[in-house]
């Protein structure tokens, strides 16, 4: 999810820069045409603007306060286009660049507000600017079809925001659902085996971790006993002890069947004593209770501190090994550094 909302930001990023170099160029061509034709106050303000377009490559950091300012200094100018008339009364027609800029800095509801109130102030203008005196449209065919193309496109444009916004959020939704299935078992919502290897492969759970590796003790004879609904259910309280007892501490996951493994990010071995024996404790204090059901379900568990240099699959090897130890002095018991504490 993060990476996706990065790359949306990234993409933000590159979409202000490519609208700043498009307008700090336009505005400097502009800028250059216009004093060629003599008009002076366009030319110096078109001249200002390139300072504000090219501002996103030299102050970093500050994309989205200048990404606000570029667009105003864009509304600003389309302002004194519509009331002086731009170069030969062409000014209007740069109205029709606003719209998409506009959604994609300030969003659809943003967006929507912003173009409402241009399209207010810009119609006022239009009306006032022959009274002003400042240009003569000759007649109102032309501000009135500007103003209507105008309208069309910011409708459109915002039905565009709303789709994409739409249906990005079910992407990412959908992202996030597969992300999940992938990493989780579907059963006790635990990590999977899968994904609990990938961290482990990873940095975090680096020199300093003990792994925890659990079995249920006789599940084939509650299976046998209860049914394989029931069993499903223990297998589900189980992860739910699991998950109580750490806390949101280190990973928890379930390894295979009726196997548990939990890593725990520490140099100490005792964090991983403390951890098994809260489990122990926390399944017999509750038992398992369904219906007419109720019994005490136990673990076996091995436990090892990892040491520097010493592989995953080394480190698992040992928890199993101590695992099975664990099974053949008596089961409901936990076993680390080759000795057995009893449960
Ligand atoms: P031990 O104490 O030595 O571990 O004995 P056990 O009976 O727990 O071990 P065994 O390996 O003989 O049997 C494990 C059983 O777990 C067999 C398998 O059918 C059952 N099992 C594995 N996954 C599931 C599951 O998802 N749901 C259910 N209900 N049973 C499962
Ligand atoms: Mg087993
Ligand atoms: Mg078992």
């Amino acid at each position: 999810m993060r990476d996706t909302i990065n790359a949306s930001d990234k993409d933000k990023a590159r979409f202000l820069r490519v609208f700043a170099f498009i307008g700090a160029v336009t505005s400097f061509l502009m800028s250059i045409s216009s004093y060629g034709d003599g008009y002076i106050l366009l030319s110096i303000l078109l001249a200002a603007s390139v300072i504000v377009f090219v501002s996103p490559f030299v102050v970093k950091g500050k994309d989205a306060v200048i990404a606000v300012v570029m667009l105003y200094t864009l509304y600003f100018l389309m302002g004194y286009l519509v009331i002086s008339g731009g170069s030969h009364g062409t000014g209007p027609l740069w109205l029709f660049i606003v719209s998409p800029v506009t959604f994609f800095i300030r969003g659809l509801k943003r967006g929507a507000f912003d173009l409402v109130l241009l399209a207010g102030t810009i119609s006022v203008l239009f009306i006032y600017t022959p009274e002003i005196g400042l240009y003569d449209y000759q007649s109102f065919y032309f501000p009135s079809r500007v103003m209507l193309c105008f309208s069309i496109l910011c409708v459109l444009g915002g039905f565009y925001e709303y789709y994409r916004n739409k249906y990005s959020l079910q992407l990412m939704q959908q992202v996030e659902i597969n992300r999940k299935m992938a990493s989780t078992d579907s059963m006790t919502e635990l990590y999977n085996r899968r994904y609990t290897l990938e961290c482990l492969e990873g940095r975090h759970y680096g020199e300093d971790a003990v792994f925890i590796l659990m079995d249920v003790d006789n599940f084939k004879q509650i299976n046998d006993n209860y049914g394989h609904v029931i069993g499903d259910e223990v297998l589900m309280y189980i992860a739910d002890t699991l998950r109580k007892v750490c806390a949101g501490d280190g990973i928890v996951s379930r390894w295979g069947g009726e196997e548990f493994l939990i890593v725990v990010q520490s140099q100490h071995a005792h964090k991983a004593h403390t951890i098994a024996k809260s489990i122990h404790e926390s399944l017999r204090a509750s038992p398992f209770k369904r219906d007419i059901h109720q019994f005490n379900v136990t673990l076996s568990i091995g436990v090892h501190q990892r040491q520097a240099g010493e592989s995953i699959d080394h480190c698992l090897n040992i928890a199993d090994k101590r695992l099975y130890k664990a099974k053949t002095s008596g089961k409901n018991r936990t076993v680390s550094d080759d000795e057995v504490e009893f449960a």
